[in-house]
């Protein structure tokens, strides 16, 4: 990222009056404490800010105020002067909805993002596939209006760093991210809250969604990748939601001999959502393109409709392709 970039934002902004800010669907901790973090900074410089996701804070992050945040686009005025989508290179990844309206608007619009191969073309965007969070590119942004940075915000974008270098044990994480968080840390964000909420967010009925999800479990020895998938059906006997699934992919990376972990959830009869997981083995960001998902190196995911079976059969060749002729 460089400061040009940076200081042409930051004057964009600072012309704004009214500004709507956009993060992905089913939003982790990146997308809801980059967007709420980097309003409460503006409202903080007397900008107006509307907060838009598609869905609601997920249980395993309520120790976020998530009360301002907007669900619904009937509730989106239409006099914004900016636009900032967070955390994601494509329309379609704010949900159908918001991605018509950001299609027909003509308001400028910023990304603000750390994934690879973005989608969108626009005049302004701090785009750097580097950065270990979107809230790490928030914190160089609101350092350059060379304003305080409360506690609030500072425990908002500490925990972009938390959830999305899973507690700094990706390999994602890099020197800066220990650097920010270190800084967020001297400017009062509660690192404790942050880390005693995600720990204590299991509960028995997730226990026996893994246990599901585990007898579901394939091992393909040839291409060292571990798949695993949940059913609508799944959910509904241990009564529980996609909420509790959160992480699978990530667990079935952890094993010695898996160098891909790959967690299907159902969405409705022939939909699927894909969750990939690696360390450095082939590039899932690629892999994820070839089916218009998107994604990081080591993480990325996709939507699926079709035969499970089917989808199983692609992935097994893809990575098998992938595995034979390695690109970068
Ligand atoms: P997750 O597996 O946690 O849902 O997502 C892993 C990474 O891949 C995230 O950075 C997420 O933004 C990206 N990703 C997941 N699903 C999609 C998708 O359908 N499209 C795109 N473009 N990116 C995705
Ligand atoms: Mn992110």
């Amino acid at each position: 990222m460089s400061s040009i970039e940076l200081y042409r934002i930051k004057k964009r902004i600072e012309e704004a009056v009214n500004i709507l800010v956009v993060s992905h669907h089913d939003p982790d901790g990146d997308a809801l404490g980059s967007s709420l973090g980097l309003s409460l900074f503006l409202n903080s410089i007397e900008k107006k800010t509307t907060v838009y996701n598609r869905d609601k804070c997920p249980e395993y992050l309520n120790f976020i105020d998530s009360s301002n945040l907007v669900n619904s686009i009937e509730n989106i005025s239409d006099d914004f002067d900016l636009i900032l989508l967070l955390d994601l290179n494509d329309f379609e990844r704010t949900g159908e909805d918001m991605s018509i309206y950001l299609k027909n608007t003509q308001t400028d619009i910023i990304v603000i993002d750390h994934h690879q191969n973005p989608k969108i073309k626009t005049n302004f965007s701090l785009i750097d596939a580097n950065s270990s969070s979107t809230g790490i590119l928030i914190y160089n942004l609101i350092l350059s209006f060379g304003q305080p940075i409360n506690n609030l915000i500072a425990t908002l974008l500490l925990t972009t760093i938390i959830t999305d270098t899973s507690s700094f044990r990706n390999s994602n994480t890099n020197s800066e991210a220990l650097r920010v968080a270190s800084e967020l840390i001297n400017l009062g964000a509660n690192m404790q809250l942050i880390n005693s909420s995600l720990l204590n967010e299991r509960s028995l009925n997730k226990l026996l969604l893994e246990k599901e999800i585990l007898l579901n479990h394939e091992f393909y020895s040839d291409i060292h990748t571990l798949i695993s998938f949940c059913t609508t059906e799944n959910y509904k006997s241990t009564n529980t939601t996609k909420e509790q699934s959160e992480g699978i992919a990530n667990f079935l990376l952890n094993h010695k001999e898996v160098k891909i972990g790959i967690f299907i959830r159902q969405i409705s009869k022939n939909s699927w959502k894909v969750s990939m997981r690696t360390d450095g083995f082939i590039n899932l960001s690629l892999l994820a393109n070839k089916f218009d998902g998107g994604g990081h190196k080591n993480a990325s995911g996709f939507s699926f409709d079709g035969n499970i079976d089917y989808l199983k059969k692609l992935l097994r060749e893809r990575i098998l392709y992938e595995q034979q002729n390695p690109t970068s």
